[in-house]
C-alpha cells in the first residue's frame, strides 16, 4: 500500500460502519509506533501533525518523514495536517507532501468560516488533497471552553464548502486527561441526518471508551483523534524504564523502550473503533 486519501479511508469506515484513530505525531518514534501497529493488524491509519508538533519539527521534515513511512508501509496511510489555520498553512502543508488538511475557521462566524473552508477546499482539491473542517467550536478542557456545534449550521456549512469531512463539537474536549466525556449523542444524530459526509471527533482521549465505541459502529463519525491517551503511555513508559535503569543514558535506547506500550495502546485505539469489541 502507499499514502491513501482521507476520502478512500473514511468513505471504507462509513460504508462498513466502524471509525478509524487520527493518531497525533510528536517525533518520529511516534510516527514509526503508529504505522507499525497498523501494519501489524493490517488497518489503515490517519498520521497527524498538529500545531504543537509543527512548533517543534519544520513541517517540511515531517510531510517528507509521513511520506516516507506511507510509501513504504503495507497498509493505507493518510498523511494529515491537524488544526491548520490560514490558507498559506494550507498552501506550505500541500507543498510538502500532505495528502490531507483541516482548516480550522471553528472560532469564526458562520458566514467567514464558509470562505476560508471554501477557499482551501477550492486548493486543496485542484492539488488532489481532501479536506476536513470544523463547524461549532471544540474546545479545551483546561479553560472548559466549547461551542455545540448546531445542526443547521453543519448542514449550511458543509452544503456551502464541499468539506470531505466534518469535525463537531457535541460534548467532546480537547486534551482531557481522563476518558470520562459523555456525548450528546441525539445532538450527533441530528448533524448526521443533514450532514452526508464522515464526521469526526477530536478530543477521543477524553471520551468514554464505550462511547468512542458506540458512535463509531452506530453513527456516521468515521474519524476520532487521539492524542492525549498515548502521550500518557509514553510519559509512564520511560519514566519507569528510567527508574528502574538508571545508567543507561543512551537516547535511542530509553525512546527504544516504550515501542511496545504504544504499539499496544495504538492497537487497542484501532480495535475500539470496530464492530469485534
Ligand atoms: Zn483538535
Amino acid at each position: 500500500m502507499t499514502i491513501t486519501s482521507l476520502t478512500d479511508v473514511l468513505s471504507h469506515a462509513l460504508k462498513n460502519s466502524y471509525a478509524v484513530p487520527g493518531f497525533v505525531v510528536l517525533g518520529w518514534e511516534d510516527a514509526l509506533y503508529f504505522v507499525k501497529a497498523g501494519e501489524k493488524i493490517n488497518q489503515p491509519i490517519i498520521l497527524q501533525a498538529g500545531p504543537k508538533c509543527r512548533s517543534h519539527i519544520p513541517i517540511k521534515v515531517l510531510g517528507s518523514m509521513f511520506r516516507y513511512l506511507a510509501e513504504n508501509s503495507t497498509i493505507p496511510v493518510v498523511c494529515h495536517l491537524d488544526h491548520g489555520n490560514t490558507v498559506d498553512e494550507i498552501k506550505e502543508a500541500i507543498d510538502c507532501g500532505f495528502n490531507s488538511v483541516m482548516i480550522d475557521g471553528s472560532k469564526l462566524d458562520l458566514h467567514s468560516n464558509i470562505t476560508l473552508t471554501s477557499k482551501v477546499v477550492k486548493l486543496a482539491h485542484l492539488n488532489g488533497v481532501c479536506v476536513e473542517a470544523e463547524i461549532g467550536y471544540v474546545g479545551y478542557f483546561k479553560d472548559k471552553s466549547g461551542t455545540l456545534t448546531q445542526p443547521n449550521e453543519a448542514k449550511i456549512f458543509y452544503e456551502n464548502t464541499g468539506v470531505d469531512a466534518l469535525a463537531v463539537s457535541v460534548g467532546n474536549i480537547h486534551l482531557a486527561t481522563t476518558a470520562s466525556n459523555e456525548l450528546d449523542i441525539t445532538l450527533l444524530k441530528e448533524i448526521e441526518n443533514l450532514v452526508p459526509c464522515p464526521l469526526v471527533l477530536h478530543g477521543g482521549s477524553g471520551i468514554v471508551e464505550e462511547i468512542r465505541h458506540k458512535v463509531s459502529v452506530e453513527t456516521s463519525v468515521c474519524k476520532i483523534n487521539i492524542g492525549t491517551e498515548i502521550r500518557k503511555v509514553f510519559g509512564t513508559e520511560i519514566r519507569s524504564f528510567l527508574g528502574k535503569n538508571p545508567e543507561v543514558f543512551d537516547r535511542l535506547e530509553i525512546l527504544g523502550s516504550y515501542g511496545d506500550s504504544h504499539m499496544q495502546e495504538t492497537i487497542k485505539n484501532i480495535s475500539l473503533l470496530r464492530s469485534a469489541k
